[in-house]
């Protein structure tokens, strides 16, 4: 018997999520990962690594909750907010009977989380301006009374839109004492008008996914957030492994969160904003383009040879992600000379 034999059955029929660095490529244009393009400086203790670390540091969750502004006991940091949707789905889904839903086109990592822990997944697609499908969420949650988590996405990674809030309003009150909402604001510093905090403090069926992997700059980090009710947090801290924060992820991500992080961090984002719009602008001029509004730090844009400007700029070093909308382009947000430099291959290319 084969060692792959050995394993479940939902494992080995398994596709893994296609991360970034999976995928690899060679280039020196990285856009392909919403990652930042700034390389900021951290100094770590490198002491007291003989001793295990905080389930959950005191300094760490206090700094988040201020910025947030929010209580620390509705804070739970774990390892990038995939970790949090992991711990999410462990705590409120039991494996082959719950299932959960989400809204494609969305970020894949809600359904492959699922899919590894034995959970369905049911899918009622966004409307065609990407908005939620409310009557069709309603029709899905009175079909199948298994479902425990509703996935959204905003701004919605990969189309860059926002989602209407009175719809997540609307969701949130359909769904109390039935179902959990989760709401991914991994972007939510591009655009931070937007963030739905201040419903946590009426909606006890509210979970927020968090990071600092975009704005901060800090995806290899691996440290992200939830915000929730003390219910959910504490749900989630039962099934938390017991040592989740290296040592020094939290000292970095302290002076990440500190005054003169949090300012460097706006700072940078105002840039990168800058950049979007020079973006958009330059691409919205080329013939056959359409650059749709986006509010992360990346633009998605449709062409109709999508594929072949993908792979030209694949071969030109220049690495963007292709997505499950039809002939689209997610590009990130680089600095401002990464964002020239796409800019330029694809009006040449779509030139000739
Ligand atoms: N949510 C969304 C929408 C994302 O795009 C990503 C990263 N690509 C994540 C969550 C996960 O982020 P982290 O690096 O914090 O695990």
């Amino acid at each position: 018997m084969s060692i792959e034999k050995l394993a479940r059955e939902q494992v080995q029929a398994l596709t893994p999520y296609q991360s970034a660095r999976r995928i690899g490529g060679s280039g020196d244009v990285w856009l392909n990962a919403n990652e930042s393009p700034f390389d900021n400086a951290y100094t770590v203790s490198g002491q007291g690594l003989n001793r295990y670390s905080s389930c959950q540091p005191d300094a760490l969750i206090n700094a988040y909750a201020d910025y947030a502004g929010v209580a620390t006991n509705q804070v739970i940091t774990t390892r990038g907010a995939d970790e949090g949707i992991d711990l999410l789905l462990r705590a409120f889904c039991e494996p082959n009977q719950d299932s959960v839903l989400i809204c494609p086109p969305t970020y894949g990592m809600y359904a492959v989380s699922a899919e590894n822990q034995g959970i369905a997944t049911t899918q009622v697609p966004l409307t065609t301006d990407w908005q939620l499908d409310i009557a069709g969420i309603d029709s899905a949650l009175e079909t199948d009374a298994n479902i425990k988590l509703i996935f959204v996405c905003s701004p919605n990674n990969p189309t860059g839109n926002l989602i209407n809030r009175d719809d997540i309003e609307a969701l949130l009150t359909r769904t109390q004492d039935r179902a959990i909402v989760v709401l991914d604001e991994a972007y939510i510093e591009f655009s931070p008008e937007a963030t739905c905090t201040d419903l946590l403090a009426r909606f006890e069926n509210l979970a927020i996914l968090r990071t600092l992997s975009k704005a901060f700059a800090l995806a290899g980090l691996r440290c992200g957030f939830t915000l929730a009710s003390p219910a959910i947090i504490n749900l989630m801290l039962k099934v938390i492994p017991p040592y989740p924060v290296p040592v020094p992820v939290a000292e970095i991500a302290e002076q990440a969160l500190s005054e003169a992080g949090l300012a460097r961090m706006k700072y940078q984002v105002l840039d990168l904003i800058a950049n979007r719009a020079y973006l958009q602008a330059g691409l919205s001029m080329l013939p056959g383009v359409e650059v749709h509004p986006g509010f992360g730090n990346y633009l998605l844009i449709t062409l109709d040879d999508a594929e072949a400007v993908f792979a030209r700029l694949g071969r030109a070093g220049m690495i963007v992600r292709q997505t499950a909308v039809a002939n689209s382009l997610r590009i990130s947000i680089g600095n401002r000379d990464e964002c020239e430099k796409v800019l330029a291959f694809i009006r040449q290319q779509l030139s000739e």
